[in-house]
């Protein structure tokens, strides 16, 4: 092998390639490099790998597809690894949901499902607008890219989808109307429904709204149950159809198997991809049977649901679901929370510790500057980014977000181990020191 500094990963300069390190083998939580040093992956694939990389059962539905010449792409043509898949999924979305759903296969990635999802409601609906949140991140493609939050990854892009309205998120650290908590959040529920009935606000009933229960490329930003209820019955009251975002947060990560369980809403509509393929590319829309008004054919593509990809996630939704591995990540979650507020309390560094399940941040700030009125710091991306790389230097991967790249994200495999999760926070501990 080449050393770390020499594997191409892409020459592309939009890679910013912040981990740079070339690995060559994983197993679990651990990945080692060409140079031999082992890492714990607290990245896992963005919570792609809710397994950890190469978990006997998913290895094992890869083979099978292999070794008994089941086709390994048929288009839209079904298979029995297609239904199986279908039969997995449905029998673990909430039956208020699944009841009266239909699935759509999309292409291999979270944003072909974004895609998909935002034709959807605007062919169901008639109309043109869609409400996405300050924050967001729905994927990179043009659609996609319109109804993401940051302005950073869209400035040098024109033209893209009209008619998105962004309104503000929960972000009780540093809420936008000076009060967090449920206060904050409340205030930003009354204003959605302020935009919404005032006719001078300018905006016509939307398609649709998209949004994510815990933000996670936005900074790992969970937002509180009570808000959730109030946009679903804001959304409900007027007939929008309300789309949840589950890409990263979708089986278990949050600490229930669907993130929107947490507040009991039953949403219009579901994007799925990462962890259900198992850690092979797959993502699906799963809709209400109202909003099925598509003309055949008014949604394709060559690629939607890879054989594999189908197979490794019905192995990894049945580990999950006979090993209630969301339990699992609730439990570990708080204690790695915990862990991490202890780190806090001897580190000026860090303003805030948030996060639900084994979704969890810590946004790095800097207080050798005043706080505003709220008591928050101003964000610290250069100093996170050496956290980062010290944490890398002491064998951990860890990946930033956040609106201003000053969030830490710890998304480890759904399969870590309370050994594991101290050994994690030990070695946080150390780099921040
Ligand atoms: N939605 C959410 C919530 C995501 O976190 C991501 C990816 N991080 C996407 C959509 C886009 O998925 P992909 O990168 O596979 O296009």
């Amino acid at each position: 092998y080449l050393t770390n500094q020499e594997l191409r990963e892409s020459n592309a300069r939009s890679y910013p390639r912040r981990i740079p390190i070339a690995i060559k083998e994983a197993n679990g939580i651990m990945v080692k490099d060409v140079e031999g040093k082992n890492y714990f992956d607290c990245l896992a694939g963005a919570g792609t790998l809710a397994l950890g990389h190469n978990h006997p059962v998913v290895i094992e539905a890869i083979q099978k597809v292999l070794h008994h010449q089941l086709p390994l792409h048929t288009l839209d043509i079904t298979t029995p690894v297609k239904d199986e898949f279908i039969g997995e999924l449905f029998k673990i979305l909430p039956k208020e949901f699944s009841s009266k759903a239909k699935i759509l296969f999309c292409g291999p990635t979270g944003a072909d499902a974004v895609e998909a999802a935002i034709k959807l409601v605007k062919t169901a609906t008639g109309k043109r607008s869609i409400f996405s949140f300050h924050g967001a991140y729905h994927g990179m493609t043009h659609g996609a890219l319109s109804l993401t939050g940051n302005v950073s990854p869209k400035q040098s892009v024109a033209n893209l989808m009209p008619d998105v309205h962004f309104l503000p998120y929960p972000y009780s650290y540093r809420c936008p109307f000076q009060q967090g908590g449920d206060l904050g959040a409340q205030t930003s529920s009354h204003y959605v429904q302020h935009v919404l009935d005032d006719p001078e606000s300018g905006i016509v009933s939307p398609a649709g709204m998209i949004m994510e229960i815990v933000q996670g490329e936005g900074g790992v930003i969970p937002a509180p149950n009570s808000w959730i209820d109030q946009i679903r019955s804001i959304t409900q009251d007027r007939g929008i159809p309300l789309i949840i975002d589950e890409v990263q947060t979708g089986l278990g990560r949050t600490g229930k198997l669907f993130a929107f369980e947490h507040s009991g809403i039953v949403p219009d509509v579901v994007i799925l991809s990462k962890a259900i393929g198992g850690s092979l590319p797959l993502s699906v829309v799963v809709y209400d049977e109202s909003l099925d008004k598509w003309s055949p054919g008014a949604h394709a593509g060559t690629f939607r649901g890879n054989q594999m990809a189908m197979a490794a996630g019905t192995a990894t939704i049945r580990f999950i679901q006979e090993n209630k591995l969301e339990i699992q990540a609730d439990k570990l979650g708080n204690k790695m929370m915990a862990s991490l507020k202890e780190v806090q309390k001897n580190s000026s560094s860090i303003g805030e510790v948030r996060g639900r399940g084994l979704m969890i941040g810590v946004e790095i700030v800097n207080t050798q500057q005043s706080p505003n009125k709220m008591q928050s710091y101003p964000p610290y991306p250069e100093l996170a980014r050496q956290i980062q790389h010290e944490c890398l230097k002491r064998g951990l991967i860890l990946e930033l977000g956040g609106r201003y790249g000053s969030v830490v994200r710890f998304l480890p495999p759904l399969i870590v181990t309370e050994k594991q999760v101290d050994i994690i926070c030990e070695i946080f501990d150390t780099a921040i020191q």
